[in-house]
């Protein structure tokens, strides 16, 4: 049966919780000191930890110290962050400013994305991904997850982080190729079943909420997660903090196939209620319903917002037009002019590459009316 474990903690207290996490699932028991293990953080851009935006160094640094006490020799911190950030040059400034650089003395940071492909399960719609080597190639993967909101997919949790294993330029083809949620969320979910992390832990401490995945506001929630299951424990979490799963479409996409099991138990701080409801993006937000009519207006809402309705990127005056947005675009949607960063809507998909890349707070996503039906 799966198992789901939350435990309360501070940062400056974290190695305790990351004890209780491991010793929830027996994980030592799964390791011995030859492995290599790789702990795939989301380092999704190059922020600073008080961001909430990335997984907290102090955090990764206690399932680090947690590994070498049971004798794991060798240790890699492994990411591949989006668009322009891609380039390999700037990895190096990443680990810089998402402060781990210090976790160089006991891991290894890496910094290749060579990648290899993965024949995916015959049912499912993907055929295969290519995935960084390093994680291909690890004898055990700790999935290491930064929980946020998200513009797109309501939350980052345990499915969405796997999407970092994806190389280089590769991951807003994703993007182009499916530019409807449901599909994007199917790919992700199809995604971490053929990456299969063997152990997902969640640094909840400080989360991000709002307008996530960067430009949301920071918020100290003192949770840590923890599963073997990386689909069932997405829906843990949004029932622990009170989030509506039906909102989530990476947990819709898991349960159309079958991969979250209504039978499983929980060991921990079970007991806890956020204070106050997490604050969802805006555009998740703006599909909220009442119970009472909730069918019958959600089947209205979404007929109206694929016909006439879209969610776009919208340059606010903090661009300095340093062109990350311009260069991470799959849809060529974005140009640099002599003055300004102008958007093509026509071409926009709506995947929000940009507003994941942009390194001060300069896209807002809005709801516009489209002209005709596209
Ligand atoms: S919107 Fe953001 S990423 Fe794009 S050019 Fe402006 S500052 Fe750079
Ligand atoms: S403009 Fe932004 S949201 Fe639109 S396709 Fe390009 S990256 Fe995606």
């Amino acid at each position: 049966m799966n198992k789901y474990a939350v435990y309360k903690s501070d940062y400056e207290n974290i190695y305790s919780a990351i004890v209780k996490n491991f010793e929830a699932h027996n994980i030592r028991e799964e390791l011995s000191p030859d492995m290599h293990v790789i702990i795939k953080a989301n380092l999704v851009t190059d922020k600073n930890p008080a961001f909430s935006v990335t997984t907290n160094p102090d955090f990764i640094y206690g399932i680090i110290k947690y590994l070498k006490e049971i004798g794991i020799k060798r240790i890699t911190i492994a990411d591949c962050p989006g668009g322009a950030l891609l380039l390999f040059s700037k990895m190096r400034e990443v680990y810089n400013k998402c402060g781990y650089l210090f976790l160089e003395e006991f891991a290894e940071l890496n910094t290749d994305f060579t990648s290899v492909r993965i024949n995916c399960d015959v049912d499912f719609k993907n055929k295969n991904f290519n995935i960084i080597k390093v994680v291909a190639d690890a004898d055990y993967v700790i999935n290491a997850v930064k929980f946020k909101t998200h513009n797109a997919t309501c939350i980052t949790a345990g499915v969405k982080n796997i999407f970092g294993c994806i190389p280089g330029l590769e991951k807003p083809e994703f993007h182009a190729k499916y530019p409807n949620i449901n599909d994007f969320s199917n790919m992700l979910v199809e995604l971490a079943a053929t990456v299969k992390p063997d152990f997902t832990i969640v640094d909840a401490v400080d989360i991000m909420e709002g307008n996530g995945p960067t430009n949301g506001q920071r918020r100290h929630l003192g949770l840590t997660f923890s599963s073997k299951d990386v689909f069932g424990i997405d829906k843990f979490i949004a029932e622990t903090l009170g989030i509506p799963a039906e909102k989530i479409p990476t947990i819709r996409a898991s349960e159309n196939k079958g991969f979250i099991s209504s039978e499983y138990e929980t060991v921990g701080d079970t007991e806890f209620v956020p204070d106050k409801p997490i604050v969802l993006p805006e555009v998740i937000n703006a599909t909220s319903r009442s119970k009472k009519s909730e069918a019958r207006i959600k089947f209205i809402f979404n007929k109206l917002s694929n016909n006439f309705i879209k969610k776009i990127p919208e340059i606010n005056s903090d661009c300095t037009r340093c062109c990350k947005c311009v260069m991470t675009c799959p849809a060529k949607a974005l140009k640099k002019s002599s003055d300004k960063i102008i958007l093509d809507k026509s071409l926009c998909i709506g995947c929000f590459c940009c507003d994941e890349v942009c390194p001060n707070h300069a896209i807002n996503i809005v709801r516009k009316f489209k002209l005709k039906k596209q």
